[in-house]
């Protein structure tokens, strides 16, 4: 049975870098990071790439995700860019040129998702706002993000990224899922922050595919069902995680983490896409 969706382009922000610990509770646990003394001698970080997701459906096109702020370095507070340098961003990881590789502008998007509103996540999302692209966010992570904002507590969130998008099209949704298009579903998890959402998508030709944002960093997270620094509340994430991995015993159904280290290797990147 067809959905409307066509294809899904994923798209490349650049790359983050940080502490594995991050990620994972116990950095030697990290079997891919192969020698343990090696790690431990060094005090290897990993690299994570920053990538977003574009749906071309039938009746518009669902951007999942937007990136950082071009310009990071400078807009950035300097604690929170310590902890998450960005090693790589060109023009080409610039969201407006991501979308010309397809052929689009950000005033064709028709519906931009928050996964949620961390810095790597909603930073070039100003692009959006004069056109006023409906941007669709959990009301708990928006009302979690001010809030922190308004208490001083800078981290994650930041106040370049809010005050950009302060007056812009919002569509906070209080609800555990909300199917946005035919085949176009989003889930909330919450368990990374309050308001975190999947997005799940079938398409035309029945593949699945479950974008988790940012509720799972890295593949090893999911092997052990455990979460680093980043973990918000526990209670959420394990039965987010059972939930997921039940999505994932279905036929045709892969799981698509935005931030996986071998990311780039398993999936094409734009022009080319899935489907
Ligand atoms: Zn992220």
């Amino acid at each position: 049975m067809e959905t409307g969706v066509r294809r899904i382009y994923l798209l490349d922000f650049g790359i983050l870098a940080g502490e594995p610990g991050w990620f994972v509770p116990n950095p030697m646990l990290y079997v891919e990071m192969g020698n343990v003394q090696e790690l431990e001698r060094k005090h290897k970080w990993i690299e994570i790439p920053v990538s977003g997701a574009l749906v071309e459906h039938k009746d518009g096109y669902v951007l999942y995700d937007t990136g950082g702020h071009p310009e990071a370095s400078k807009v950035w507070t300097q604690a929170t860019f310590n902890a998450f340098p960005v090693v790589k961003f060109t023009e080409n990881n610039r969201l407006e040129n991501q979308l010309k590789l397809v052929g689009l502008r950000p005033e064709d998007i028709t519906y931009v998702v928050f996964s949620h509103m961390h810095l790597d996540h909603i930073g070039q999302a100003y692009l959006f706002k004069e056109a006023g692209v409906p941007l669709v966010v959990h009301k708990k992570e928006l009302q979690h993000a001010l809030y922190l904002y308004w208490m001083g507590k800078v981290g994650g969130y930041q106040p370049v990224d809010l005050e950009a998008l302060k007056g812009a099209n919002w569509f906070p949704l209080d609800l555990p899922r909300f199917e946005l298009l035919p085949g176009v579903e989003l889930i909330w998890v919450g368990a990374h922050t309050p308001g975190s959402m999947m997005m799940k998508v079938t398409t035309d030709e029945g593949n699945t595919y479950v974008f988790t944002g940012d509720f799972t960093h890295i593949p090893q997270e999911i092997e052990l069902e455990s979460k680093g620094w980043l973990l918000g509340d526990f209670e959420e994430f394990l039965s987010g995680m059972k939930m997921l991995k039940l999505m994932l015993r279905r036929p045709r159904t892969q799981a698509i983490l935005g931030h996986d280290p071998h990311l780039w290797e398993k999936h094409p990147r734009a022009p080319k896409f899935l489907s």
